[in-house]
């Protein structure tokens, strides 16, 4: 589907860039351009920028840039068409789409999240307001939750019937189809489907903007799980969503620090309790993913987890995982057979509250922890080194054997220094492996066919100067084949209009889509699916690189492409000569070809040598 160009515009001059990024990360001013830590890559320094004069950003990291668009398609994985629908719609502007377009999975997103939203009304409908839901709301009420909570988490009550829900929403117009295919049903053998979650509490998990994408739901009485969650979806990955998010986003900007816990309920005692930075992992284990997310926000974690082993143990590997992102990391336990709603419930808020003033930095709360019921200190080390292998800084690496040391004061620091290396090297080797492997993945050189293709993107005379000289089969790299082809399409599509193009048209606030006339060079990158190349791109579109003597690197490119595949056809045609050459029975026209054709290359390579000489 190709969008209009002046919708492109259209949205470009409405958004506003910088509200936008700042959503994902924290921008201030400085230079005329906006710093804030990269959102794509770890940094403890701002080197992320975004200029909103020109309408794009650039990570002097990472080298990640581009338009809005493109920051939308990297940030939230969307494609270039659902990062224009999803602004569009942000901005009011309609993305009109033509018949059979690629807009359908879009589609199908927007029709998931408003279900969702109608699902999430009328379940907390039910939960506050009907008879029905009383038993849940008695259970949370019971638990000290109070009113307001509950409405600004939107929990709800599903029913105990487990057919009500498909006839409500059949009676609403939604197909069966459709509802099969929202994970909030399973299909029964009668025909009628069953209600993924009945006579349960239903906690909405919000995604980072707010939409509803996904139901948690704790059961009431009887027998199964405590907790349920829906199933993935196009719109819900658990290890990069965050219980609570969306509702604690102000609280973790503004104190910098985010409190993590293990579940909904624990999220929700918090927020009541005053203590509205808590956020929990989706009924898995804190990810990477999710620690990367917080880490544009928030400098310092806090985990508030069980003070029993699985607790110890979810803050330890926690612990690791966010090591890599350099937070400072601090931890509180959890009394025994308590959890939050409990002093929610037994009104000792502001014990809760002081458990948390002064959390114990993580390797005070990890030596503190594991020493209780460890059988020696060789089993204690052996437990926290994993931890101190995943810190960055070798200075508090070093302080943090110190600290071990001090611990066990029968025990020399060169003697845990020691230990720690042994551990160390068990694991290098694997380290390299990878390291290894993601190298050979990211990296690409510059080659006279991309050159070319760069150059291309850039400016449309460019490529109009190129494709006069070199076809699609000049090019063998399967990278920039790909491109070639959308490159001639978008060329052919365009010449059809003629190139009586409007020039006042060209003047937008988004200078970037009108660079060269309407070669909208930022929606051909945004295009590209290869993420490699499309970084490569971006980062030599960027860098300057092809600005200078560009007209000379441009036709050193050409001429080199063509010599080289003469080269090769020339080497073919001698070949063929070789294996015909010894019989020689009734094969005479095919050599007399043959030779002419070498003729013929002979001939060009000699001028494109001389050319290349001059
Ligand atoms: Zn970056």
């Amino acid at each position: 589907m190709k969008i209009p160009d002046d919708v492109l515009q259209q949205i470009v001059a409405r958004a506003d860039i910088l509200s936008i990024i700042g959503n994902y990360t924290t921008l201030t001013e400085k230079g005329g351009r906006y710093w804030g830590l990269c959102p794509f890559h770890t940094e403890k320094t701002p080197s992320f920028s975004v200029q909103p004069d020109k309408g794009f950003f650039y990570c002097f990291g990472c080298h990640k840039g581009g338009s809005i668009f493109t920051f939308l398609m990297e940030v939230e994985k969307l494609s270039f068409v659902e990062a224009v629908e999803t602004l569009g719609r942000q901005v009011g502007v309609e993305v009109s789409r033509g018949p059979g377009d690629s807009g359908e999975e879009t589609r199908r997103h927007e029709a998931l999240l408003e279900l969702f939203r109608r699902v999430t009304g009328s379940f907390h409908y039910l939960f506050t307001k009907t008879q029905a839901g009383g038993a849940a709301l008695a259970y949370l009420t019971g638990r000290g939750i109070s009113r307001e909570t509950i409405d600004a988490f939107q929990i709800g009550y599903a029913p105990a019937d487990p057919f009500w829900l498909e006839g409500f929403l059949k009676k609403h117009g939604y197909s069966g189809d459709f509802l099969a295919s929202s994970g909030l049903l399973r299909s029964g053998k009668t025909g009628r489907n069953w209600a993924f979650f009945s006579h349960r509490v239903i906690f909405p998990i919000f995604s980072a903007k707010g939409d509803i994408i996904a139901f948690g739901g704790r059961i009431l009485e009887g027998d199964g799980p405590k907790y349920l969650n829906s199933s993935e979806s196009p719109v819900f990955k658990k290890g990069t969503n965050l219980y609570g998010f969306f509702q604690a986003k102000d609280a973790i900007r503004r104190e910098k620090t985010a409190i993590i816990v293990e579940g909904y309920m624990d999220v929700i005692a918090l927020h009541q309790a005053g203590l509205k930075t808590a956020v929990a992992p989706l009924g898995t284990a804190f990810t990477a993913d999710q620690a990367r997310f917080l880490r544009r926000f928030a400098d310092k974690l806090i985990f508030f987890f069980d003070g029993d082993a699985a607790g110890r143990k979810a803050a330890l590997r926690s612990a690791e995982i966010c090591e890599a992102f350099e937070f400072t990391l601090y931890a509180a336990a959890l009394p025994s057979d308590k959890d939050p709603a409990d002093f929610v419930q037994e009104n000792r808020v502001e014990e809760l509250q002081n458990l948390l003033k002064c959390p114990k930095t993580i390797i005070e709360y990890l030596l503190e922890n594991y020493f209780e019921g460890a059988s020696s200190a060789g089993s204690v080390l052996q437990a926290i080194f994993p931890y101190i292998r995943s810190i960055v800084s070798a200075v508090r690496r070093e302080e943090a054997l110190t600290r071990l040391a001090r611990e066990f004061d029968e025990i020399d620091i060169s003697v845990i220094r020691a230990d720690f290396r042994r551990f160390m090297d068990g694991n290098r080797k694997k380290e390299i492996e990878t390291s290894e492997s993601e190298k050979k993945q990211s990296s690409m050189s510059m080659t006279p066919e991309l050159l070319l293709i760069i150059a291309s993107i850039d400016n449309k005379d460019d490529f109009s100067y190129i494709r006069s000289r070199l076809s699609l089969d000049d090019f063998t790299q399967a990278e920039s084949r790909d491109v070639f082809i959308t490159l001639e399409d978008m060329y052919r599509g365009e010449s059809g209009k003629g190139d009586d193009f409007p020039k006042d048209a060209a003047e937008g606030k988004g200078t970037f889509l009108r660079e060269s006339g309407n070669w909208n060079r930022d929606a051909l990158v945004e295009g590209i699916e290869n993420k490699t190349l499309r970084e490569f791109i971006i980062e030599k579109l960027y860098s300057g690189e092809l600005s200078e003597n560009r007209k000379k690197m441009i036709q050193d490119a050409i001429h080199g492409i063509r010599r080289r595949n003469f080269e090769k056809k020339q080497r073919d045609v001698e070949r063929s000569l070789r294996r015909l050459a010894p019989g020689n029975n009734g094969n005479e026209a095919l050599i007399a070809e043959l030779l002419e054709e070498k003729m013929y290359l002979d001939g060009e390579l000699e001028k494109l040598r001389k050319m290349g000489n001059e």
